[in-house]
């Protein structure tokens, strides 16, 4: 909602509020819903790609119990994070496969959104760098990167299993070298599996990122790490140029916490640590994340059945004559209408988009696709039923 105000008050500004940045005249913000339009009161969300359960009732009470008996309403909370980082590097390293984290690898940011834009300030600020991405992609990258008056180079995917194109990618870092009219590449968001379109990265991208120069920061985003289980967390250890953040927004049950972390060598840890605001995470949301950890088996124990779920929804979407539902390796489906289906395909989504919200199923219109998240059983029956009914309308 508040992204929402955001944009109201950018695109309204510029006349009425001669003191706001010129290059926010055209900076329209992200919209979580789309606006305007009335949800149902009772809606199955999966636009956000949250998990579909909420905490179990007994890590409910232990957080209550927190607030009742543990947090110091009247104090700040701990600034430093030192028991969550500290939880967060045993996480790591058992991720990683190898004991070799510590709480000097770790940063935690208020979501992963906030270290997103600590990251952009790091390297791009004041005329110093523009950040590189593959859309369709993440958007906050270059939502915050416009915030902060930084440039934003976009290149494209191959449309069929969404690989960066490297050819353009490349090109666009040698020329961004070259001309002195331009900053330099200075950071490259890639997420891991991508967001919207659910692919993994491939070798050939992979060895991509591993040869940018020094000079170049890499950002591996592993929001769906746990439900792709694919993790390039161990090149921090060799590569300082290179960050992991994850969050706990997602398999973890915490979106309504706002937490996420980076992982980075130690020196990298420290410019983010210098440049965050002084108590960016409430007791609360520092404790429900260390609860989530402590609890990790029950909670990822889910996982199975959402991506048993997915398959079964991909496998039934796929059937459909009118969809061509992409790989995944997220808890989410990426679906385009096949060609031919209707004349103006991101018109004729936007109607099933709203025919299913209607109805109670909120999706994410997005990139030229539908974005589905995979939620409880039921949900996903409702999601198949509505969807099959909205397409043989067109
Ligand atoms: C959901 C998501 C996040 C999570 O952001 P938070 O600010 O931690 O909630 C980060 N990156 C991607 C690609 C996502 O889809």
């Amino acid at each position: 909602m508040l992204e929402i105000a955001l944009d109201f008050a950018l695109e309204h500004c510029p006349a009425m509020l001669p003191f706001i940045r010129s290059d926010l005249a055209q900076f329209s913000g992200y919209a979580p819903h789309a606006e305007g339009e009335t949800q149902p009161e009772q809606f199955d969300q999966l636009d956000t790609n949250e998990c579909p359960y909420d905490l179990p009732p007994e890590l409910k009470d232990k957080l209550a119990w927190q607030i009742q008996q543990q947090i110091q309403n009247n104090r700040y909370p701990d600034g430093g994070h030192g028991g969550l980082r500290e939880a967060i590097a045993g996480y790591v390293s058992e991720t990683a496969g190898a004991p070799s984290f510590t709480p000097d690898h770790i940063t935690v940011g208020n979501g992963s959104d906030e270290l997103i834009r600590s990251l952009i300030i790091a390297t791009c600020l004041g005329g110093e760098g523009s950040v590189l991405v593959a859309n369709p992609t993440f958007s906050m990258y270059r939502i915050i990167a416009q915030t902060l008056g930084v440039p934003v180079i976009q290149v494209g995917r191959n449309p069929e299993t969404f690989e960066v194109d490297l050819d353009a990618a490349k090109s666009a870092v040698a020329q961004a070298a070259q001309d002195s009219s331009q900053p330099p590449v200075r950071l490259v968001f890639m997420v891991h599996p991508n967001s919207p379109t659910a692919n993994a990265l491939t070798e050939a991208e992979i060895d991509w990122l591993r040869s940018l120069p020094a000079s170049t920061l890499v950002v591996i985003d592993e929001a769906y790490y746990e439900f792709s289980r694919q993790t390039l967390v161990a090149e921090v250890l060799s590569r300082p140029n290179w960050v992991i953040t994850r969050t706990f927004s997602k398999a973890f049950r915490l979106a309504a916490h706002r937490v996420g972390y980076g992982v980075a060598d130690p020196a990298v840890i420290r410019v983010l640590e210098q440049l965050r605001l002084p108590y960016n995470l409430p007791s609360l949301t520092q404790t429900a994340a260390q609860v989530a950890l402590a609890n990790r088996g029950e909670l990822l124990a889910v996982v199975d059945e959402i991506m048993e779920e997915r398959d079964r929804l991909h496998q039934s979407l796929s059937a459909l004559p009118q969809l061509h539902c992409f790989a995944t390796e997220a808890n989410f489906i990426y679906a385009q209408l096949k060609p031919g289906v209707a004349a103006e395909a991101d018109a004729a989504l936007n109607q099933v988009r709203k025919q299913l919200k209607a109805q109670g199923t909120v999706l994410r219109h997005t990139g030229g696709g539908l974005r589905i998240t995979i939620g409880s059983p039921a949900e996903n029956q409702r999601t198949l039923e509505r969807l099959t009914a909205a397409l043989a309308n067109l």
